[in-house]
């Protein structure tokens, strides 16, 4: 299969994904923010086990959340530069991403050379 060009079409359809992905990511972000919040329990119902548990949710949701804000911050620096006309090209040394590459990972900012 050919590569295809990143023409108009394709980077509309790149910039709906990444719309939809940000919109997606924003629903399981205000999840996430419930879950990080401080643990109260209830004392006297709760005991060690459950406690720990909860801590450890908790702590993992923390990850999730450090996770969601990087890949949220990189969707919106992708959609940026579809604005500014800069998409499809390296951050790094300029040269034109592949748009397989772009396809797949809309966010991406580097090519393989620069981001290995
Ligand atoms: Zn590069």
């Amino acid at each position: 299969m050919a590569t295809p060009d990143l023409t108009p079409d394709l980077l509309e359809d790149i910039r709906a994904d990444l719309e939809a992905q940000l919109a997606q990511l924003e629903k399981s972000m205000a999840v996430t923010e419930e879950a990080v919040r401080p643990v109260e329990l209830d004392q006297q119902a709760v005991g060690r086990l459950s406690r720990m548990d909860s801590l450890q949710n908790q702590h993992m949701s923390q990850n999730l959340q450090e996770r969601e804000q990087v890949r949220y911050a990189a969707i919106q620096a992708a959609l940026r530069r579809i604005e500014e006309g800069s998409y499809g090209r390296c951050t790094a040394c300029g040269s034109t991403l592949l748009p397989g590459r772009l396809m797949v990972m809309p966010e991406v900012e580097q090519c393989s050379g620069c981001s290995s």
